[in-house]
C-alpha cells in the first residue's frame, strides 16, 4: 500500500511513517463522516465560584466516539478539523448542542448557568463565525451574555487587528470571550489592553506544581493581580489538590475548573451534580 504512494521514495520512509500517514488518512475519512453519524458529544466541566463554591457555568469538551477505533481525544482530531475544514461544520454544532443544553438547564431551573465554548483559530478567523454564533444564540434562545468563546493567545495574535474588530462585533451582540491557556504564548502584554475581552484563563501548566514551586506562585499572582487591575476575571484551569485551591483561594482567583473540584462529564451526570454539590463550601 506504501508503494502505491510513495513510488520510489519508499525506502526514504520508515514503516512507522508510512503507518502514520495511513492512519491520518484513515482518520480524515472517518472523521468527515463523524457528524452525521452523529459520534460527536459533548461534556460539561463545571467552573466554580472559589468565593461560594457554587457552580456558576461550564465549559462543553467535544469527545468523539468511533465505533472501531473508540473514543478519539480532542487534542487528536482538532488539528485535523483544522487542516481539512471539517472544523466550521463541528465548530457550528458544538455551538448550537452548548447553547441549546444551557438554555435546557436553564429552564429546568438549574441556575443561570454559563456555558464555555472553545473556538479555534481557524474556526474564529471563518468570514462565518460571527453568523454561526448569532444562529446558535437564535436557535437556543440561549441569552448571548450566558455564552462565552474561550480563545488562544497564538489564534488571536495571528491577525490582531481583526481578531479585535471581532471580538467587538461578539461584545455588541452581549457574547463574552475569554483567553484560554493564559501565559503560553507569546504574548507582549501590551495588546492586553486593547483587548475587548471579560477573563483570563490560567494555563495548566502554571497551576500543576503551584503549591511547591515558587515561581509558578509567583507567575498565577501576576497574572491575578493583572487581571483585577484589567478588570478582568480570572479562572484557573487544571485545579488537582486542595492546596491548589487554597493558594487560589488566598490569592483572589475568581474561578477554579479541574479533577479535584469536578471532572468533565455527561450532561445527565452535570444535572445530578448541580443537585448534589451546589452550595457546598471549600
Ligand atoms: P482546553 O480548552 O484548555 O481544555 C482543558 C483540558 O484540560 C480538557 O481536555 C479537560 O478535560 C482537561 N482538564 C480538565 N481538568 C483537568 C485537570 O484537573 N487536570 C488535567 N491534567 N486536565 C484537566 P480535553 O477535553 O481533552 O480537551 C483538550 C483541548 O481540546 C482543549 O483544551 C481545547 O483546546 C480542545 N477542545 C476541546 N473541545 C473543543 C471544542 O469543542 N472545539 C474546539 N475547537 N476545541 C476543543
Ligand atoms: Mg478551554
Ligand atoms: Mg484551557
Ligand atoms: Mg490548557
Amino acid at each position: 500500500r506504501a508503494k502505491q504512494q510513495g513510488g520510489n521514495r519508499i525506502k526514504f520512509y520508515s514503516t512507522d511513517m508510512n503507518e502514520q500517514a495511513l492512519y491520518r488518512i484513515e482518520l480524515e475519512g472517518y472523521l468527515r463522516k463523524a457528524l452525521e453519524k452523529n459520534e460527536f458529544f459533548l461534556l460539561y466541566q463545571p467552573l466554580v465560584d472559589l468565593k461560594t463554591g457554587t457552580i456558576f457555568g461550564s465549559e462543553a469538551l467535544i469527545r468523539w466516539n468511533h465505533p472501531k477505533l473508540g473514543l478519539i481525544s480532542p487534542a487528536e482530531f482538532i488539528p485535523l478539523a483544522e487542516e481539512t475544514g471539517l472544523i466550521h461544520e463541528i465548530g457550528r454544532w458544538v455551538l448550537l448542542t452548548a447553547c441549546k443544553q444551557t438554555k435546557k438547564w436553564q429552564e429546568m431551573g438549574l441556575g443561570p448557568l454559563v456555558i464555555s465554548v472553545n473556538v479555534s483559530a481557524t474556526q474564529f478567523q471563518q468570514p462565518g463565525f460571527l453568523d454561526d454564533v448569532k444562529m446558535a444564540l437564535t436557535e437556543s434562545r440561549l441569552e448571548p451574555s450566558y455564552l462565552n468563546l474561550e480563545l488562544t493567545e497564538s489564534l488571536m495574535l495571528r491577525n490582531l487587528h481583526y481578531s479585535i474588530q471581532l471580538m467587538k462585533e461578539l461584545r455588541e451582540l452581549g457574547v463574552h470571550v475569554s483567553i484560554d491557556d493564559f501565559g503560553t504564548g507569546y504574548s507582549s502584554l501590551s495588546y492586553l489592553k486593547n483587548l475587548p475581552i471579560n477573563a483570563l484563563k490560567i494555563d495548566r501548566s502554571f497551576i500543576q506544581n503551584l503549591h511547591e514551586n515558587e515561581s509558578d506562585i509567583a507567575i498565577v499572582k501576576a497574572i491575578i493581580t493583572m487581571g483585577h487591575g484589567l478588570q478582568l476575571k480570572v479562572v484557573a484551569e487544571g485545579v488537582e489538590t486542595e492546596q491548589q485551591i487554597r493558594l487560589l483561594k488566598e490569592l483572589k482567583c475568581h474561578y477554579a475548573q479541574g479533577y479535584i473540584i469536578y471532572n468533565p462529564m455527561s450532561a445527565e451526570e452535570f444535572e445530578r451534580s448541580i443537585f448534589r454539590f451546589n452550595n457546598i463550601s471549600f
